[in-house]
C-alpha cells in the first residue's frame, strides 16, 4: 500500500489516511497525496480487475471489497469516418464506471470499521455504493432526486439499501444528505477523496491498453467530475513517473441545459457561478453546483483542453448512432459521445482520442423508449 496523507486544499491541514473524515474541519475539500511513484513493473499482471494496480491504491490489500470491476475493453468506434477509442465503462458490475470509486471507497470504509454509510446521487453512484456496501456487509442509505430513472431506483433497493427520494433538484438532494452525514460516514463520490483513488485507474488502464502511451485527447462527460478528475490524477501520476511522455488534453462534455463548468471556462473564471438550468436527459451530468468545480476547471485548463456542450437533440442523435453500431448506452453516456463528435472538429486526424461509454442503456430503458418515438 502506498504511503500518503489527506490534505485540505483550502487551509493545508493534513490528516492520516485512516482518519474517518470526508472533509476538513474548515469545511475544505480533501485530496490524497501519495509518495511512491507509479511503476509498470509493480502492476499485478495476474489480476484482471482494477486491483492489478493495488500497489498504487492507498487501501490495505488484504481487505479489498471487489465484484471483479475494471479492465474494461478499449474498443475502436467509428464517428463521422474517424475512429476513436471508447472505454466500455458501462460494462461494470453495476453498469457504470462508478464502481471504480465505490470499490476503493467502500474498501476504505470497511477498513475503518464503518457500519453505516450515507450517499447522495443522481442514480449511478447510489447503485455502485449500495452494491459494494452489500458486498461488504455495511448498512447503506441513498438519497436520490425523485425523478431518477426507475431502473436505478430498483437497482439501489435490490442491494438492500434504504432509498430516500428527495423532491426538487439534484442540489436539494445534496442538501438533504448533509444532515445524515453529520452522524454517519459520508461515502460521497464528489467529496470523499478515496473515490478518486478508484476512478484514477481509468487512466492507468487506458495507458496500459495503448501500450503505456498517453492518448493525445481524452474526452469525458462532466457533472461532479469524478471520472475526469480521476483521469487527471491517474495521467498525472503516470507522467510524473515518466511512464508517459506528455499529459493528454482533457475535454469535458456538459449538457447545454446544465453547463456551469463550460460557462465558467468560457468566461475565464476559476470558480463556477450560480446558473439557471433546464432539465436534461443526461441526468448523470446535470449538476448545477459541482463541489469540486474549481479543481475541474484547473485540471482542464492546465491540460490545454476545454469544454463542449451538447443539446438534448444531439444527445438523442448520439444515442441512436451508438446503438446502430451495437452499443446500448444510457443518455448521459450518449452526451459524451455527442461531445466527442463536436470536439473532433478541432482535433487533427491521426491523433489518438479516448472517450468512454460511462453507463449502460439497461439503466434507462423507459427514457430511451420515449426518445425513440
Ligand atoms: C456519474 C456519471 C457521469 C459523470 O460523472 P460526474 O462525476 O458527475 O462528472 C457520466 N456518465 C454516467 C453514466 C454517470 O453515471
Ligand atoms: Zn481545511
Amino acid at each position: 500500500m502506498p504511503e500518503g496523507k489527506m490534505l485540505c486544499i483550502s487551509c493545508g491541514l493534513d490528516y492520516p489516511l485512516d482518519a474517518p473524515v470526508w472533509r476538513c474541519t474548515c469545511g475544505g475539500m480533501l485530496d490524497i497525496v501519495l509518495r511512491p511513484a507509479f511503476d509498470p513493473a509493480e502492476v499485478h499482471r495476474g489480476a484482471f480487475t482494477l486491483w492489478r494496480y493495488q500497489a498504487f491504491i492507498p487501501v490495505p490489500r488484504r481487505e479489498v471489497i471487489t465484484l471483479g470491476e475494471g479492465m474494461t475493453p478499449l474498443v475502436q468506434v467509428e464517428l463521422n469516418g474517424r475512429r476513436v477509442f471508447v472505454k466500455q465503462e458501462h460494462l461494470f458490475p453495476t453498469g457504470s464506471y462508478k464502481d471504480r470509486g465505490a470499490s476503493v471507497l467502500i474498501t476504505q470504509a470497511k477498513h475503518l470499521g464503518v457500519r453505516k454509510v450515507v450517499e447522495d446521487s443522481s442514480g449511478n453512484a447510489g447503485c455502485a455504493i449500495a452494491a459494494y456496501c452489500a458486498r461488504a456487509g455495511i448498512t447503506c442509505e441513498i438519497y436520490v432526486p425523485a425523478d431518477t430513472s426507475p431502473a436505478k431506483l430498483a437497482q439501489i433497493e435490490s442491494y438492500g439499501a434504504t432509498l430516500h427520494r428527495v423532491p426538487g433538484s439534484r442540489e436539494d438532494t445534496a442538501r438533504a444528505v448533509l444532515d445524515a452525514a453529520e452522524k454517519d460516514y459520508y461515502a460521497s463520490h464528489s467529496w470523499n477523496p478515496f473515490f478518486f483513488q478508484g476512478t484514477k485507474t481509468f487512466a492507468y488502464e487506458a495507458a496500459e491498453q495503448l501500450g503505456w502511451q498517453a492518448p493525445d485527447e481524452v474526452i469525458l462527460p462532466v457533472g461532479n467530475g469524478t471520472l475526469l478528475l480521476g483521469a487527471a490524477i491517474g495521467f498525472n501520476e503516470l507522467f510524473r513517473a515518466g511512464v508517459i511522455d506528455r499529459m493528454p488534453r482533457l475535454t469535458g462534455v456538459q449538457a447545454v441545459n446544465c453547463a456551469p463548468l463550460a460557462a465558467a471556462h468560457q468566461a475565464g473564471l476559476a470558480t463556477p457561478q450560480a446558473i439557471t438550468t433546464l432539465p436534461s436527459i443526461a441526468e448523470g451530468i446535470a449538476i448545477a453546483a459541482p463541489a469540486r468545480g474549481p479543481q475541474i476547471l484547473a485540471a482542464v485548463k492546465s491540460s490545454g483542453g476545454g469544454f463542449v456542450t451538447v443539446s438534448e437533440a444531439e444527445i438523442t442523435q448520439a444515442l441512436r448512432t451508438c446503438a446502430a453500431q451495437g452499443f446500448y448506452i444510457e443518455p448521459t453516456a450518449a452526451a459524451a459521445f455527442a461531445g466527442t463528435q463536436k470536439a473532433l472538429e478541432d482535433i487533427l486526424p491521426g491523433k489518438t482520442v479516448v472517450t468512454a461509454f460511462t453507463g449502460h442503456g439497461l439503466k434507462a430503458g423507459e427514457k430511451i423508449l420515449k426518445l425513440l418515438h
